[in-house]
């Protein structure tokens, strides 16, 4: 598998995506390094839901190029084991635990309960691992998602909106977490995460990511450190 120093998390070039009659993404050309935390801004409708979807291989484009660590994105090539997505709807069961959401989405992986722990503990989901989702309030749900999408340690993470309708606390919580994996990847021997996400918030965004891009009507129209 191509990966060295140079290859890119993120390769895409003039991609674009149709829905019929719909250009929800209009020849987009992006380049995303290995470690680097990237926010998506724009209005509603922009297109960061397609775009995050398209990184993910959830979708294909309509016409463009992807690369995923220097893959070709949709190739069969395991490359969805290195990609953690998490979206506006939950991909948990509401009649499991917790817990049992974990282990079955972890299984698919082949990856044990161990192996993800410590992420129940840094997102302070201890409490309520035994507990039905049907009962988690809306921040809990997206923490206990969030795991979900984690468990396997996937090295590309793609979040989609992650705060909205979070408290402070819970934004705190995640803001931590995820930059206390950047400080995680030198006991991980320098395998750095490198993070997506789509934001409505510039103040919670600064505080995660080191680079912002605007979309608007499915084209890049600005980019900004943060
Ligand atoms: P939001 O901030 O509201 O989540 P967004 O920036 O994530 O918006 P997208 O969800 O990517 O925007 O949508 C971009 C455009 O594509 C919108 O006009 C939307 O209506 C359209 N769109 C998205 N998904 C589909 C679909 N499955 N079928 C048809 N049109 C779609």
């Amino acid at each position: 598998m191509a990966d060295s120093i140079s290859v890119a998390a993120v390769e895409a070039v003039d991609v674009s995506k149709r829905y019929g009659y719909m250009e929800a993404l209009k020849s987009i050309s992006l380049r995303i390094e290995c470690g680097e935390f990237l926010a998506l801004f724009g209005h509603n409708g922009a297109g960061k839901t397609t775009l995050l979807r398209l990184i993910a291989t959830h979708i294909t484009p309509s016409a463009g190029m992807v690369k995923i660590f220097g893959e070709d994105a949709f190739k069969d090539n395991g490359i969805r084991r290195r990609i953690g997505l998490v979206t506006h709807s939950s991909f948990l069961y509401d009649e499991l635990t917790v817990r049992e959401n974990l282990l079955f989405y972890a299984a698919q992986f082949g990856v044990n309960e161990d192996e993800f722990l410590d992420t129940v503990e840094c997102l302070d989901m201890r409490r309520w691992y035994d507990v039905q989702v049907k009962h988690l309030s809306h921040g809990l749900r997206k923490r206990a998602d969030i795991i979900r999408a984690l468990s396997h340690d996937p090295d590309l993470i793609l979040l989609d909106e992650p705060f909205s309708g979070l408290d402070n606390e819970t934004c705190e919580v995640l803001v931590n977490y995820f930059n206390g994996e950047r400080a995680r990847a030198r006991g991980r021997g320098g395998r750095r995460k490198t993070l997506v996400m789509a934001s409505h918030s510039l103040e919670w965004a600064k505080k995660l990511c080191d680079r912002g891009i605007s979309l608007h009507r499915g084209e890049i129209v600005g980019e900004m450190s943060l």
